[in-house]
Order: C-alpha cells, then sequence, then structure tokens
C-alpha cells in the first residue's frame, strides 16, 4: 500500500491541503481516487465470466463469504450455464448443489424465480439497466449495482438510474468518513450519489467494500496502514471518535 503523506492533496479554492477537516464533498472523490489506486481500480472477488453468473453468485452471497461462493460455483456454473438450466433440474437437486452457501432453501427459491423472469421478460438475458433488474425477483438496488459494476461498467454510467452498490462496508466506512449519517442503504445511497461523480459510482463501491475487508475493520480499523487516514475524520491515530459511533449515537437524519 502507498503511503498516504505521498498524495497530499490541495483544496482548489484555498490552495490549503486536503485533510480530514475539509468538506466531505472535497474529501470523497480524492479518497476513492487514493483507494482506487491501492486496489488498482477495485475488482468484484465473486467469480464469474457474466453479468449472469455474477447476478447468481451475489444472491447466493447473502449471508456468505466470497471465499466460500467461489467454492460452490466453480462446478455449479459448469453444471448449469443458462437459466434455463437452473430450471431444468428438481427445486431439491438445486438446493443440494447450493447448500453449503446457507439460506440454500431461500437462495433456490430466489435463483429459479430469477431465471423464470429472465426467460419469461428478457428473452434468457440479464437487462443492465436498473430500472429493469430491480424488476427480478429478490433484487434490490444493491444487487442491481453490484451486477453492473462488476459486469457492464459502460451500461452503468450510461444508465440515469444506476448508482452505488451498499452493503454493510460501505455503510461503515461511509459512516467513519463522515458521508452519511442514515442507516438506511437507500438514503446512504443517495448520499453519496450527491458526493462522486457518476465515472466514480462503480468503482467507488467496489473499492470501499475492498478496504472495509482489508483494513477498515468494524471492531480494529488498522489506521496505520491506511492510505486515506489523513481524510478520515474517524482516524484512531489522530484520536477521533468513530463517527460510525457517533451516527449511531445520534440516530438517523
Ligand atoms: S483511518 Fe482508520 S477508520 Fe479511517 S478509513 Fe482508515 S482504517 Fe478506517
Amino acid at each position: 500500500m502507498p503511503d498516504s503523506t505521498d498524495a497530499t492533496t490541495s483544496v482548489p479554492s484555498t490552495g490549503r491541503p486536503l485533510d480530514r477537516d475539509s468538506g466531505k464533498t472535497l474529501r470523497a472523490p480524492v479518497i476513492v481516487e487514493r483507494l482506487m489506486e491501492a486496489y488498482e481500480g477495485g475488482v468484484i472477488e465473486l467469480d464469474h465470466t457474466s453479468p449472469f453468473e455474477l447476478l447468481i453468485a451475489t444472491v447466493m452471497s447473502a449471508q456468505s463469504t466470497d471465499k466460500k461462493i467461489n467454492e460452490i460455483t466453480k462446478t455449479l456454473f459448469v453444471k448449469y450455464r443458462t437459466p434455463e438450466d437452473y430450471l431444468s433440474v428438481p427445486e431439491e437437486e438445486l438446493q443440494t448443489d447450493i447448500k453449503s452457501s446457507g439460506f440454500y432453501r431461500q437462495k433456490t427459491k430466489s435463483i429459479r424465480g430469477i431465471c423464470q423472469a429472465l426467460i419469461e421478460d428478457f428473452d434468457g438475458e440479464v437487462p443492465l439497466r436498473m430500472a429493469d433488474l430491480v424488476t427480478l425477483p429478490g433484487v434490490a438496488r444493491k444487487t442491481a449495482n453490484v451486477v453492473l459494476a462488476g459486469s457492464a461498467p459502460e451500461a452503468l454510467l450510461e444508465d440515469p438510474d444506476a448508482g452505488i452498490a451498499v452493503d454493510t462496508h460501505v455503510t461503515r466506512l461511509s459512516k467513519r468518513f463522515g458521508f452519511t449519517r442514515n442507516d438506511d442503504a437507500v438514503k446512504i445511497e443517495k448520499d453519496l450519489m450527491r458526493l462522486f461523480p457518476r465515472q466514480q459510482y462503480g468503482p467507488a463501491s467496489l473499492v470501499i467494500i475492498l478496504h472495509g475487508r482489508r483494513v477498515c475493520d468494524a471492531l480494529r480499523p488498522r489506521c496505520g496502514s491506511c492510505v486515506v487516514e489523513d481524510l478520515c475524520p474517524s482516524s484512531l491515530i489522530a484520536g477521533r471518535r468513530d463517527k460510525a459511533k457517533q451516527a449511531r449515537a445520534v440516530g438517523t437524519d
């Protein structure tokens, strides 16, 4: 990881160095730029070769880990290649195939419901528009944004309804950065969309998720190894109170 002190940035209007006390609209794009550099633009850690595979893997990843899902999809995606394949076997067979992901009965229902809708409404293809994706059963904005960011960044850029995937890591870090005081994912997404330029929507969620997993842990953030420490109002090194906890104490907007 690069040293954050190498990347001092100035506030354009004043020439003063950007720091953790600067406004969030100034800090947000710079934080994402630094994280993109640290994580090479950001990657989806769910293995996939198409939007369809990423959609299935994302549905399966609820309450599980990407590592576990990748173990399962290694063989799953060989056996099931199309929406029709998931509907051509008895429900119990698919349940068995994805059992180790947890909540397998519900996930089987979701996957089969999505496959049915893809066949009936979209000729068996995953639609790469937010307005269409959220018509699929059980697919909300978070999953739709992950699919767009991970497998169709160009479509995300052109889609006025697309946004930023908000998961548990994005929620926690957005509060630590002082970007939001909301708890609701849709409200957090709106707060973030006001702070980032559209071209950062996809990468922002990818790199913030990676930073949350690798450095900014929920219980033990490694502020000493953090490339955006100088821009973070919750830095333990700066002796700052955790903005995430502060937001919880204050309540939602
Ligand atoms: S400085 Fe600490 S709290 Fe802030 S983003 Fe980095 S690791 Fe997280």
